[in-house]
């Protein structure tokens, strides 16, 4: 049967990475796959359904190998809050009276914290870094699952490459053996001096501002951690 097509909005963004990107908002089909979320609470399950349906409603073909998890969750994020209008329910601290109060914020107004650091390489001595990256979609759920009892395990999906003076050694190319010793090798200001510098990969972030109910002070609210929202 011919019935008429539907026109989905097509809307524009810029990722935490700087990437451009098309996309249109969750429809139906998407809403009915989410639906099945509610129902495991297993990382795995929930990213790889994530990665579907924000595949399904991209415009532009992009691969999950190299994208970060960060563009990942915003994407997703972004996509749900243009087809349901989404609102979170935070606890806002008043900056002057020091009250909280509940707070409605409008999850549309998301972006991220920070720009993408210029540099992403890292000083460790004698003219040997490291150059760093944002954990990949891929490696999340390792990350996820290791990183509470075993904060070293990742700078396995961290390190980009090592830098000499006059080299560079891709961190990927090189043996589990060759990895590990390089890791082992890191003093712990070294270490700290890297997991700081990831630190500076934008996350996902929604800020608006708000009217403390008790003293009448205008608030910045700022959510960070969105994935607790979310998942
Ligand atoms: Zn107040």
């Amino acid at each position: 049967m011919d019935f008429p097509n539907l026109l989905t909005p097509e809307y524009d963004t810029t990722l935490p990475s700087g990437k451009n990107v098309k996309y249109r908002p969750f429809l139906v089909k998407e809403e009915k796959i989410l639906m099945m979320l509610k129902e495991t609470d297993e990382f795995s399950k929930v990213l790889t359904t994530m990665k579907k349906v924000v595949k399904s409603c991209l415009k532009d073909d992009i691969s999950f190998k190299d994208m970060s998890y960060s563009d990942l969750e915003y994407l997703f994020i972004m996509m749900r809050a243009k087809s349901m209008g989404e609102t979170v329910t935070v606890t806002a601290n008043c900056d002057k009276c020091g009250k909280s109060y509940p707070c409605d914020v409008d999850v549309s107004l998301i972006s991220t914290n920070r720009e993408y650091p210029k540099d992403t390489s890292v000083i460790l001595n004698d003219g040997i870094g490291v150059v760093v990256k944002p954990v990949s979609v891929d490696a999340m759920p390792v990350v996820a699952e290791y990183s509470e009892k075993n904060p070293i395990s990742v700078l396995y999906f961290v390190i980009e490459a090592i830098v000499t003076p006059d080299q560079m050694y891709k961190f990927s190319e090189m043996t589990q053996d060759d990895q590990t010793k390089f890791i082992d090798s890191l003093t712990l200001p070294q270490l700290q001096k890297i997991m700081a510098k990831v630190e500076e990969f934008p996350k996902c972030a929604i800020k608006t501002k708000n009217i403390c109910p008790h003293c009448g002070e205008e608030n910045e609210i700022v959510v960070e951690g969105l994935e607790n929202f979310f998942t």
